[in-house]
């Protein structure tokens, strides 16, 4: 292939063949020979199979699948069959490589894996915007997590080397990766136990959504790191002596700041500055010990930490005897540290520090070289929570976009225990109701549930449960779902069951409602054929004809004969009124037809509005975001509300940008001051205002608190960024001891 040629290609080829031999060694020396011909046999189809293709970086592509097999081996430490599919991943989506050629070369379980890879289809590189496809992406990943869990644990290598280089990609693509990153990869990762994993992402997507605040808060952490490692010093040394008599043998202590994007949470959900965020870090005392005497161990380190130290009441958590369902397990203390500051203590073994960063593919690969051992609390809770997985996406009658938001809801959130009163535990996620539980001892008992007993008093079904309460649900004979219920349940698997009920329900009724608009319009000679059933849905608002006549049977539809006549345009008297309609907006649309000065995806005209929230100027980094039923609204990416848009409807965000051309209109901002009262001050910002610089002043407020200093807010019409930073910059001049910012801004 011509791109590669004489020296570079030389240079490419002693790379990768540098990286790959690194791979191998990344698995073991003791890797069984055929295992290694595999390996090889697949780098090998791999490379010829994507020859001729480059990155967004300019990197031969084989890079791509190469470095996604070194970290499934060496970040999550997968073994070799996922090493050989993470080679060839994208074979079969890119290249001409067939899920035939895959399975007679390496074997059916491989093929299944590609197989599984390749319908995740890749939104990678293509801006698409069509935000059901990208629900029905998420769907395919979703429903990945019921067949191999290495089709997931693939995709997530797959999707954390992408963000890491996703430098060299264009900007709107950026934004979409990041956010689709945020909303479904990193809680899921996180929900399989690959803390490290998810930690990346947060961070990466963090970086490409908002690079100013990345760079800020990891400029601050270098910059803090000695004061930290010196508490940390002081914190550790009076335990030592004690440590060490305690018989326990402690590997490692170590304190690890949060990560950034934490960091940033924490300072944007409290309103706070980093300097009271950064030293919020947790000590991990890390034991080597045998499995079975692993908790005894981490309770007698609990003892010496809680002797020197004293320990908050409140904050004991035991994730020793109840795992999370994706297998974290140790035991946190919050202790009074040196100079009165609360330090959150971790304790785990060795093993669980393993599986808390490696996540589940190291805690099967402990089971694995234990054979015969029995079923560890953790392999239950994960195993309980597969099945809540399956059990949700075999609910498959839901339209994608909310079982993505389902999915994301009940089985990526907290959960919490719940007891029945014999004792036995169901997890559920955070927010469940009585009527949740329910449905989660068997769905005929959730349907026929009348009322809760919680912790031995009788509650409302719609009740919030909490953190281990014994729960006793009241039943009788009869199914008693109705819609309300929807808003009373939290999970998944009850939404699922009471919609299956109520839609056999609303079967019968709409059939009836159908036959009432059948004899209506037979009665003037009308057909109720398909145009007219959709015209007639429209014209009342509903999504689909079944609603209507649903909306029908129940007498909600209220029509005459005129207004009949005027929706199935069968009569002339409609018209004129259109006309005049059309007449009446004809100048004005002529005169005053906004320009469309912002390009959403690759489309020039699709219609959008700015939202209010952050009042968007030309020059602004904006995004686009699809409401329901008010189109495109656009926001700056550094709006307040945009991390929680992208992080939580990442499926809803498109890239937009300003076009590159002046624009007649202007545009709302907002500016706050603050300042020391000054006589005339306001007078001569109002005009710099409206003399100097030809701004329109909307309203302006400025108040004095009457001990000699000023605040107030104005709202102006702004051209573009440029404009607005000048006339920040002029406000400034007003006075020494002014404080100008432009508002809504996180
Ligand atoms: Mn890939």
């Amino acid at each position: 292939m011509a791109l590669l040629e004489g020296e570079m290609y030389e240079a490419y080829r002693a790379e990768l063949l540098k990286q790959y031999r690194h791979l191998l060694r990344t698995l073991g020396k003791d890797l069984p020979k055929e295992k290694v011909k595999l390996i090889h046999s697949a780098f090998d189809l791999a490379a010829r199979a994507h020859e001729g293709t480059v990155r967004k970086s300019g990197e031969p592509y084989i890079f791509h699948p190469l470095a996604v097999a070194q970290i499934a081996a060496g970040e999550l430490g997968l073994g070799a069959t996922s090493v050989v599919a993470a080679l060839l991943h994208d074979t079969v989506e890119d290249t001409d490589i067939t899920l035939e050629d895959i399975e007679y070369r390496f074997g059916p379980k491989i093929a299944s894996i590609i197989n599984g890879l390749t319908k995740i289809s890749t939104v990678f590189d293509s801006v698409d915007r069509d935000t059901s496809s990208q629900a029905e992406n998420f769907k395919k990943v979703l429903l990945t997590l019921g067949e191999d869990l290495r089709v997931i644990l693939i995709k997530l290598c797959d999707r954390l080397h992408n963000m890491r280089t996703l430098g060299s990609v264009p900007d709107s693509t950026k934004l979409k990766i990041a956010s689709e990153t945020m909303y479904i990869y990193a809680p899921l990762a996180d929900r399989l136990g690959l803390n490290a994993v998810k930690l990346e992402l947060e961070d990466l997507a963090l970086k490409f959504t908002d690079p100013d605040t990345y760079r800020d808060i990891s400029r601050m952490l270098v910059e803090t790191k000695r004061v930290r490692q010196k508490y940390i010093r002081e914190f550790i040394e009076p335990l030592k002596e004690e440590l060490d008599g305690s018989g326990v043998h402690i590997v490692e202590i170590k304190g690890r700041p949060k990560s950034i994007y934490s960091i940033h949470r924490k300072m944007q959900r409290q309103q706070i500055p980093f300097e009271e965020v950064y030293d919020a870090f947790a000590i991990r005392i890390i034991i080597d010990s045998p499995i079975n005497l692993e908790k005894a161990d981490c309770w007698r380190v609990y003892a010496v930490v809680t002797d020197k130290y004293r320990s908050h009441d409140k904050r004991l958590r035991d994730w020793l005897s109840h795992p999370k369902s994706n297998g974290y397990s140790a035991l946190h203390t919050t202790v009074l540290g040196p100079k009165g500051r609360w330090v959150e203590v971790q304790i785990r073994s060795k093993r669980m520090d393993d599986v808390a960063e490696r996540g589940l593919a190291a805690h099967w690969r402990y089971k694995a070289d234990m054979p015969g051992q029995a079923n560890t609390p953790q392999d239950q809770a994960f195993e309980n929570w597969l099945n809540t997985v399956k059990e949700t996406l075999a609910n498959s009658d839901m339209s994608a976009l909310d079982l993505v938001s389902e999915f994301r809801n009940t089985i990526l959130g907290e959960e919490m225990y719940v007891f029945t009163p014999l004792g036995d535990v169901k997890t559920l996620p955070v927010g469940s109701s009585a009527l949740d539980f329910g449905f989660a001892i068997h769905s005929e008992i959730g349907l026929r549930t009348i009322g809760a007993k919680v912790n031995g008093k009788l509650v409302p079904i719609g009740q919030e449960l909490r953190n281990g309460d014994i729960v006793e649900i009241i039943t009788t004979s009869k199914n008693r779902a109705k819609y309300d219920w929807l808003n009373q349940v939290k999970t998944g698997r009850a939404k699922g069951k009471i919609r299956d009920f109520l839609k056999s329900e609303r079967n019968k009724l709409s059939i009836q409602g159908k036959e009432i608009m059948e004899r209506l319009l037979r009665k003037y000679s009308l057909e109720l054929h398909e145009a007219n059933a959709q015209k007639l849905t429209r014209h009342f608002g509903y999504p689909s004809s079944q609603e209507f006549f649903h909306a029908a049977a129940s007498g909600g539809i209220k029509i005459n004969k005129d207004l009949l006549f005027s929706i199935l345009n069968q009569r002339t008297p409609v018209e004129p009124t259109e006309i005049k309609g059309s007449e009446g907006a004809a100048p004005q649309t002529a005169k005053k037809a906004p320009k469309q000065q912002i390009v959403i995806g690759d489309d020039h005209d699709l219609p959008y509005a700015l939202a209010k929230c952050c009042h968007p100027l030309p020059g602004d980094s904006i995004f686009g975001f699809i409401t329901i039923g008010e189109g495109v609204k656009i926001h700056r990416t550094t709006c307040p509300n945009a991390t929680k848009l992208m992080s939580q409807y990442g499926y809803r965000i498109i890239p937009a940008k300003w076009k590159d051309e002046s624009y007649e209109r202007a545009f709302e901002a907002r500016i706050s001051v603050k300042g020391i009262d000054d006589v005339g001050i306001v007078s001569r910002m109002t005009d710099i205002i409206s003399k100097d610089l030809e701004v329109n002043m909307k309203s302006i407020h400025i108040e004095s608190d009457g001990q000699g200093s000023f605040s107030g807010k104005m709202e102006v019409l702004i051209n573009n960024l440029n404009h607005l930073t000048h006339l920040i910059e002029r406000l400034k001049e007003t006075h020494r001891y002014i404080e100008v910012k432009r508002l809504d801004e996180v």
